[in-house]
């Protein structure tokens, strides 16, 4: 395994993270114990980035976490987030800022979280998140219960701007850097490179559709991409998950890749990534693929928060 700061957090973490939204069941049910296995092989090969949210599973990501970390949570760097807690339930206000830790701290069976993250700040009032949630986290801190203040979304105009005027120390950015969309780059990554803000890339398989099980029925992508994603996995046949996370690995500035894994054997799959290369005349082929689609995101949140608003 390979290390990288985390901005300048003091945080060194893996450059493959464990993204535990599937232990919420949030791509198929997901067997308890099958999911503390992939924890455990995960931290038994050098993977130290955990990533949770409330939100993951409404709050069973947390306590399964929680319980397969027992005993292991001096070994990882731990990440949870506050802010969202259901499809359309959101709430950046101080008061819950404090609430919803006190909870996660519980179910995840510790007393401090290493990154704790604003989650869909699109979905929230951008002055709000700026004046009122970071500076609550910012006391949170303080007060020795997180070690560090992060925003995540899918619009990166928003999280550039929050990430220029509110005191961060890392962004979460998924589905925005990978095999089918390229575009982290134009509109996220110089302004955090030059605060030497942490930058934590998610969803490396574009929310499985670069799998050959597919997207998930709820995957918000048009159905375009996800055919274009279906011929990506064909054209790289077994590997096509490894290959899209070694492009991901590739980046020179993200600290970490975020891959979602519910099972050991994803684990020890993903791993292979870090010995692959990815062949430069596969990658043209798979261009050829994707620029039909190329960077074609969607819209999520408040419509004056969307990276292209009408
Ligand atoms: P992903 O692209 O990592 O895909 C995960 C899916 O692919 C899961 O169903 C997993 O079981 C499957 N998978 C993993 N490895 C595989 C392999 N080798 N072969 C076949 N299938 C494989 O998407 P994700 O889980 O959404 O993103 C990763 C993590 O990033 C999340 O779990 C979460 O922690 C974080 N995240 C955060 C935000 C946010 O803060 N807004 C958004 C998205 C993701």
């Amino acid at each position: 395994m390979r290390y990288k700061p985390l901005g300048r957090t003091g945080l060194n973490v893996s450059v493959i993270g464990f993204g535990a939204s599937p232990l919420g069941n949030e791509f198929g049910v997901v067997d308890p114990g099958d999911g503390e296995r992939a924890v455990h092989a995960a931290i038994e090969r050098g993977i130290n980035f955990f990533d949770v949210a409330p939100y993951y599973g409404r709050t069973l990501a947390e306590e399964r976490l929680g319980a397969a970390l027992a005993g292991k949570r001096d070994k990882v760097v731990l990440a949870t987030k506050i802010g969202r807690y259901d499809v359309e339930a959101f709430d950046f206000s101080a008061k819950r800022v404090r609430s919803s830790v006190e909870e996660s701290l519980r179910r995840l069976r510790t007393d401090y979280v290493d990154v704790l993250t604003a989650h869909d700040i699109e979905f929230g009032d951008r002055e709000q998140i700026v004046e009122e949630t970071v500076p609550a986290m910012r006391a949170l801190q303080q007060e020795g219960k997180i070690r560090s203040v992060g925003v995540s979304g899918l619009q990166l105009k928003m999280l550039a701007d929050v990430a220029a005027r509110a005191e961060v120390d890392t962004v979460l950015s998924y589905c925005r850097h990978n095999l089918i969309i390229r575009d982290l780059d134009t509109w996220l990554t110089p302004l955090l490179q030059a605060r030497q803000i942490g930058l934590i890339n998610a969803s490396p398989l574009h929310m499985r559709v670069l799998t050959a099980t597919g997207a998930p029925a709820w995957h918000p992508a048009v159905e375009a991409v996800k055919q274009a994603g279906a011929e990506v996995v064909r054209l790289c046949g077994g590997d096509s998950a490894i290959l899209a996370l070694r492009f991901c690995l590739d980046h020179p500035y993200v600290s970490s890749t975020l891959v979602g894994m519910s099972n050991a054997a994803e684990v020890t799959s993903n791993l292979r990534a870090l010995e692959e290369c990815f062949p430069s005349a596969l990658l043209a082929d798979v261009d050829k693929i994707v620029e039909p689609v190329k960077n074609m995101a969607w819209r999520t949140g408040r419509p004056e928060n969307h990276d292209f608003p009408n």
